[in-house]
């Protein structure tokens, strides 16, 4: 749409509001030079209110001033009567529009969110070394338009803000969808109205979309949506990803670092406190960005910290669990040992021995498989320890257990059922299989030498032994026994260091 046409529709829908009787003083000033800055500064003299606000943002250190500035004609000097024209024009006009009458619109909010841009756009130019003094009050009026469409479609216009809860690019197209113009457009041709320059104007027409701005107006448009959006932080509730947008268009945009933009984001809040405070806006409780994400990141560490304590709690709970589940498990098998096992060889003992026997014929009967069983003791022991002592006679005893567990698989079943007598258990082991490992045995011990101090020991057995028949399921563990200790004292009888095998039927009645 042609310019002038869009004024004409503007026109015909919205009376356009005349500036503040300040605000045309002011203006009307602009162009007289010297003349200009003597009226300017009376203008603003004989409004005590404005000249403490002018002095407070003269002083706010927004403006790098050497020394303290006191009064207008001194601010005038330092500041520039252009910039002073801008500071008082901000003023006047923040102050006219600010209809504290009225409860349906968050005029507060709207002003707080001009000031915080105006503040934004101004510390925009200064970190990217740009001078523009005119950057402030079009900041500030950027919006203005919202004001003048709220003001002449209230219902209309309240009705679009309450339902949008949408961002400001939507409001735009919200706005030309109800009233074939958005507040961009207003605005511009509002301030236009009221003499303001073409290079306040044209930016304001096109905040939202920078890039449609003719050429020389485009880089004061980019500042002004910049300007708005880092506002938007502090004063819209932007989420999270809004702001980790803007950073990253900011840093496309004007080549800034991260920590560039930070501190710049930052400082637009510390500014923006003590400027909307001399605008009489309420700053709320605005806080420095990196102050809201610190404590969002404590909160976060928080729920962080307690969740990974959990865990390694849980984590030491178990390994905690586990390990007094391993030391009951060693504890009962150390224990089962020492139930189990013979102290001097770590062979298995009487008590160990008689279960086994049991369990095994019970087992060969029900799958009808032999087992044997082998006696053997050792042959004149007292002898052994009367000629080198009770603790050779204690190696000999250890050798013994140690050579002839060896020797044997390991489903056999070793154990010392008395001083020097000994056991072996054989599943699945029949009469021949029982004849050979029990010559084997004998001649095992026969060959073995115990060391001894300066001895060497040696000693034989005598060895009696027995197959269990699974046929014949009636023999019970003592008749075993019985035979196979029979077998054992007859070759004691026979001569010692021998074998005798004798079947179960040879075993006499009980
Ligand atoms: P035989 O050939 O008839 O078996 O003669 P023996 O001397 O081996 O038989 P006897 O039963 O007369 O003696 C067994 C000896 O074994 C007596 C005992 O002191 C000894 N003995 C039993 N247990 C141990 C032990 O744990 N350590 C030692 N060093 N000797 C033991
Ligand atoms: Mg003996
Ligand atoms: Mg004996």
């Amino acid at each position: 749409m042609v310019k002038s046409g869009l004024k004409e529709l503007i026109g015909t829908n919205i009376s356009l509001p005349s500036p503040p009787a300040v605000a045309v003083q002011i203006l009307n000033t602009v162009q007289k030079d010297k003349t200009g800055m003597k009226e300017l500064a009376d203008i603003i003299a004989t409004d005590p209110a404005l000249t403490g606000k002018m002095l407070q943002i003269a002083n706010s250190g927004f403006y790098a001033l050497s020394s303290k500035v006191t009064n207008i004609d001194r601010a005038l000097s330092v500041l520039g009567t252009n910039l002073v024209k801008n500071i008082a024009l901000s003023f006047v006009i923040a102050t006219d529009f600010h209809d504290k009458g009225r409860d349906d619109f968050d005029f507060d909010g709207y002003w707080r969110n001009s000031v915080t841009a105006a503040v934004s756009a101004e510390l925009l130019i200064q970190q990217l070394g740009i001078k523009d003094e005119d950057i402030f009050v079009t900041a500030l009026l950027h919006n203005i338009g919202m004001l003048v469409i709220y003001q002449q479609k209230r219902n209309e216009y309240l009705k679009l803000i309450e339902d949008r809860h949408l961002r400001q690019n939507q409001l735009t197209q919200s706005e030309k969808n109800l009233f074939s113009f958005d507040h961009q457009q207003v605005g511009s041709v509002t301030v236009e109205n009221w003499g303001l320059p073409r290079h306040i104007t044209e930016p304001i027409s096109y905040h939202h979309n920078p890039e449609d701005a003719a050429e020389e107006f485009q880089a004061t448009a980019y500042l002004l949506h910049f300007a708005d959006r880092m506002a938007g932080i502090y004063t819209a509730n932007e989420c999270a990803e809004q702001v980790r947008l803007l950073q990253k268009d900011l840093a496309q945009h004007y080549s800034l670092s991260p920590e560039q933009i930070r501190t710049l984001l930052d400082l637009v809040v510390e500014k923006s406190i003590g400027i909307l405070k001399a605008f009489e806006i309420d700053p709320g409780n605005m806080k420095p960005y990196s102050q809201m994400l610190q404590e969002a990141n404590e909160e976060l560490g928080r729920l962080n910290l307690s969740y990974e304590q959990l865990v390694i709690e849980l984590k030491e709970a178990k390994e905690k669990s586990e390990r007094l589940a391993k030391e009951l498990i060693d504890a009962n098998l150390r224990l089962n040992d020492l139930v189990n096992t013979d102290g001097l060889t770590g062979l298995y003992n009487h008590r160990y021995f008689q279960d086994q026997l049991k369990k095994e014929l019970d087992r060969s009967a029900r799958y009808k498989s032999p087992v044997s069983l082998i006696l053997f003791d050792i042959d004149h022991f007292k002898k052994v320890n009367d000629t080198y002592g009770h603790p050779a006679g204690d190696q000999v005893l250890i050798n013994i257990a140690k050579a002839i567990n060896q020797t044997i698989r390991p489903s056999d079943i070793l154990a010392r059922y008395g001083g020097e007598e000994f056991a072996v258990i054989l599943p699945e082991t029949n009469i021949s299989g029982v004849k050979v490992f029990a010559a084997r045995l004998r001649r095992c011990v026969e060959g073995l030498i115990t060391y001894y101090e300066s001895e060497k020991i040696k000693v034989t057995i005598s060895v009696g032994g027995t197959t269990f028949d699974p046929e014949q399921p009636e023999v019970t563990k003592e008749v075993l026994f019985r035979t196979a200790d029979r077998g054992l004292y007859m070759s004691k009888d026979n001569g010692r260091n021998q074998v005798t095998i004798l079947a179960t039927e040879n075993a006499p009645a009980p």
